[in-house]
């Protein structure tokens, strides 16, 4: 299978994708490209849809109409597990199997497809190296690891298998404010190091701004704007753009 960076400009595409919950509409004529190698940040408030958007462009949920295209081809139901291991998928409080160590629940994956464990482990320490977790921390539980390392562990979990392509949803959400601080910076350095296509959903918009150029901004399954944080302050695409970026008290400095 064609790595995701390489056999089209586009890893990701959805176009006009609509996916409901009995009434309620979680994406709604939904069209969006992300280019390989970018950095895209989806924000909105709680219930627009963004962790939706993430999980139809992994398989994990089916459009009710529409298609997502993954490096230029139709997604279809058969090729879901193999995308799933071209795709790193971080989620909030890391989803880390309590009873695994850190490095049981960095095994999981690999040792399924018949890595031996000397690779596992081996890889495991490199990114121990990168995302700064002592690697002492390989063999602890994760009730025995901080909030912030158990979202290191989630991370190092989405790149063992060196995907092209890393969607995080809220991966910082649930840190105290000085360990999502030295995170964010620590994740734009991995971002930039990696060169990977990167979507990121958070809610905080200084953080979209630190992480990515481009902002795609939702409301009710839809995206209301798309572009860089001085579209969406200076030019709002609608009288929302203002008022969500007017709730944000933490912008100042970021768009420098
Ligand atoms: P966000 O991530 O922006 O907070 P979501 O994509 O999680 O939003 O949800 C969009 C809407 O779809 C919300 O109203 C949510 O309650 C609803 N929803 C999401 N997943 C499900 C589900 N599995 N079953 C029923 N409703 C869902
Ligand atoms: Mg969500």
């Amino acid at each position: 299978m064609p790595s995701i960076s390489s056999a089209s400009s586009e890893a990701f595409e959805l176009r006009g994708v609509s996916k409901r919950y009995g009434n309620i509409v979680a994406l709604d004529e939904v069209s969006l490209r992300f280019p390989a190698g970018s950095n895209t940040a989806l924000i909105g408030s709680s219930g627009s849809g963004k962790s939706t958007l993430l999980r139809v462009l992994l398989g994990l949920e089916w459009p009710d109409r529409g298609e997502i295209r993954v490096d230029g081809a139709l997604l279809e139901q058969a090729q879901v597990l193999a995308l799933r291991r071209r795709v790193g998928y971080v989620i909030q409080e890391g989803g880390l199997f309590p009873h695994l160590t850190v490095l049981g629940n960095l095994a999981l994956l690999p040792h399924h497809l018949g890595w031996s464990r000397e690779r596992i482990r081996q890889r495991a320490e490199e990114l121990a190296a990168l995302t700064h977790l002592p690697s002492g921390a390989l063999e602890r539980y994760p009730a025995e690891l901080s909030g912030g390392q158990r979202q290191r562990v989630a991370l190092m979990r989405g790149l063992m298998l060196d995907p092209d392509a890393l969607l995080l949803d809220e991966p910082l959400g649930a840190l105290d404010p000085i360990v999502r601080h030295e995170l964010q910076d620590e994740l734009r350095a991995i971002f930039d190091r990696l060169g990977k296509t990167v979507i990121v959903v958070t809610h905080d918009m200084a953080e979209a701004a630190w992480f990515a150029d481009r902002l795609v901004l939702m409301r009710n399954g839809k995206v209301v704007q798309d572009g860089r944080l001085d579209d969406l302050c200076k030019r709002p695409a609608d009288p929302f753009v203002t008022r969500f970026v007017e709730a944000q008290r933490t912008l100042r400095g970021v768009s420098a």
